[in-house]
């Protein structure tokens, strides 16, 4: 077994704190790798306050994790020792459904690997990122360009994909006007991706004093949702609203925001149903629809896009003492944009 150094939440009412447990060995599919950073997801806190389902405990959180390869199994193809190398949220799937034979891990029907949190094929628990090394199958690790600055590159694995994927599904781009709705971790990189795609990018925000930022992140118009005269001039406007808001808000006030035939897409996790009244979507045959994360296939399309367009996060890099404190400031919607844990500090 290998050693590893970690911080963990031995129970949902305890900070995270330092904790020593094992790794398996690299088998011979597996790749090991030293974490070098590791991006502060908001369903860390989630998952480790037990909110979203009863947690597995000790819990060592982190998804978003990039380092260099140290170990690769003996029927390793696609990596090197001394390569950069990257985990998102799953570290395995059942790899014969119907989902993962179309690249769809990510909605597998058999339930996938989550990086943490889960359990592994051999029953064993899995423990995130923040850790100082990992053991992942090859199929399930992703290649990342050096040409990004790398701490930047973490939250791709998770922030990015998660908006990453829906744009591509909806094939989101030149001639589409596009909302991007809240503006925090997965918010900016749906501006940045959205942009990037050729859209029109508008952000709704409750905050006018985001407005600045916004457009420093590549964003067209801004406009703010309280403001009676703003939306006045955009009812009716947007053909893809990109919902990446998880405080409860009023669906039928945004999808008033679509034209005809428009999509509400929904990547933040509201923690009650949503309400929509049936004339919300009858009228303008509007469309409410959902979307996670990305399967393996795409989540490298997108690191290659992120590599070629020159992407990255904007991030806080933050010793893994003062984790804690990060999480109170993320909770607060005090960060621009992610919060990415240094593993140098371990
Ligand atoms: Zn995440
Ligand atoms: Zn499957």
């Amino acid at each position: 077994m290998i050693a590893t150094k970690g911080y963990a939440a031995q129970s949902p009412t305890t900070d995270l704190a330092p904790w020593n447990f094992e790794r398996r060995e690299v088998g011979p599919n597996d790749v090991q790798f030293d974490i070098a950073y590791c991006g502060v997801c908001h369903s860390d806190l989630h998952q480790i306050k037990n909110e979203w389902f009863p947690g597995i405990f000790p819990m060592v959180p982190g998804h978003e994790i990039v380092g260099t390869v140290t170990k690769v199994g003996s029927a390793v193809k696609k990596f090197k020792v001394g390569q950069l190398a990257a985990v998102g949220c799953m570290g395995d799937s059942c790899r014969t459904c119907e989902n993962c034979k179309q690249g769809l891990e990510q909605y597998c029907s058999n339930g996938n690997v989550g990086t943490y949190n889960s359990k592994g094929k051999d029953g064993v628990p899995t423990y995130g990122g923040y850790s100082n090394t990992i053991v992942v199958r090859e199929d399930f690790v992703l290649h990342i360009s050096d040409k990004l600055s790398l701490p930047a590159v973490a939250p791709l694995l998770c922030a990015g994909i998660t908006t990453y994927s829906p744009l591509k599904h909806w094939k989101v781009g030149k001639g589409h006007k596009l909302a991007v709705l809240g503006l925090g971790g997965l918010g900016h990189m749906g501006v940045k991706f959205g942009v990037a795609l050729g859209a029109e990018v508008t952000v709704l925000s409750t905050s006018p004093s985001k407005e600045a930022d916004a457009k420093k992140l590549g964003a067209h118009k801004f406009v703010v949702t309280s403001d009676k005269e703003q939306i006045k001039n955009v009812k009716g406007s947007f053909d893809f609203i990109l919902d990446t808001v998880s405080a409860p808000h009023d669906f039928n006030f945004y999808l008033s925001l679509l034209k005809t035939n428009g999509t509400h897409i929904l990547v933040g996790v509201p923690p009650e149903n949503i309400g929509i009244h049936p004339f919300g979507v009858i009228g303008g045959r509007k469309s409410v629809a959902g979307s996670s994360i990305g399967g393996i296939p795409e989540t490298q399309e997108m690191l290659d896009f992120c590599a070629e367009k020159n992407i990255v996060s904007d991030i806080e890099l933050i010793d893994i003492k003062d984790i804690t404190k990060a999480y109170e400031r993320m909770v607060k919607g005090d960060v621009r944009y992610r919060f990415v844990i240094d593993m140098k500090t371990l």
